[in-house]
């Protein structure tokens, strides 16, 4: 990793005003970490989110065949590529906001200048979502989670068999386009939920139960219809096979504080 400079010194003091949130979506923002294959994903950075398209830390064929190449180019390249222009493009104008971390920008979306409301919440909400899933999978992900993670499932939901089946119910019954989460709430215990759109636990006011995001599934049809064609089912299945849970573990110490 590179030195800490000056700007990111900055940031790292404004990370510990905006919460563990900020560390979430934002570290490919910063590091640009593009590891080889087969080489663990760094340590997320505890910097400040850009607004810029993070590089995908893998080879768009890296995921396959859980998930296929066309799909990572396409989900990555154009969706993922149009939230963060098209964020950048609703902010050019509002030097203040642009300055705000990602993710104090979708708490507060409701008190956030009435013109860039809306494409805070799409376009900077699909921005935050996409950097997330990106970073919760790998070419050697899969299997079950370990560590101070693998314990805060066994003891909020039994075991991890019955954490993965209620994360999964959640993604497969989301009506239309939306995402599904584990996430740790209010009281600093892991929950389950899920939200339309690409609204996530952190937009205060928008949604019913709040909480730090540490694992996010993407199940609007361009995730997975060009491989499962309306088998929704079929690629939640498949995904646990890609989860990256030493991530996921950090992640969830991270939002613990
Ligand atoms: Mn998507």
């Amino acid at each position: 990793m590179k030195e800490l400079s000056t700007q990111t010194a900055f940031s790292r003091r404004k990370f510990l005003f905006s919460g563990a949130a900020a560390a979430v979506g934002g570290a490919l923002a910063l590091t640009g970490a593009r590891p080889a294959r087969g080489v663990e994903s760094p340590a997320p950075a505890r910097t400040q989110p850009g607004l810029a398209l993070p590089d995908l830390p893998y080879a768009y064929d890296a995921l396959e065949p859980t998930i296929d190449a066309r799909t990572m180019e396409i989900h990555y390249g154009r969706h993922h590529a149009g939230y963060a222009r098209n964020l950048a493009d609703a902010l050019q104008d509002d030097p203040v906001a642009a300055g705000r971390p990602l993710e104090s920008l979708l708490a507060d979306i409701n008190v956030l200048p009435s013109n860039i409301q809306t494409s805070v919440r799409n376009n900077g909400g699909g921005h935050w979502n996409h950097n997330l899933f990106w970073e919760v999978m790998s070419p050697e992900g899969g299997g079950e989670p370990v560590g101070v993670l693998g314990e805060a499932i066994d003891a909020e939901f039994g075991d991890f068999e019955t954490m993965r089946e209620q994360f999964s119910e959640a993604a497969a019954t989301r009506f239309g386009s939306g995402w599904a989460w584990l996430m740790v709430d209010q009281n600093g215990a892991l929950a389950i939920t899920s939200t339309p759109n690409q609204d996530n636990p952190l937009m205060r006011g928008i949604v019913d139960e709040l909480g730090t995001p540490i694992l996010g599934l993407d199940v609007w049809e361009h995730a997975y219809y060009l491989l499962y064609q309306n088998r929704r089912g079929d690629y939640i299945n498949a995904w646990w096979d890609v989860v990256n849970w030493p991530h996921v573990d950090t992640l969830y110490r991270m939002a613990l504080g």
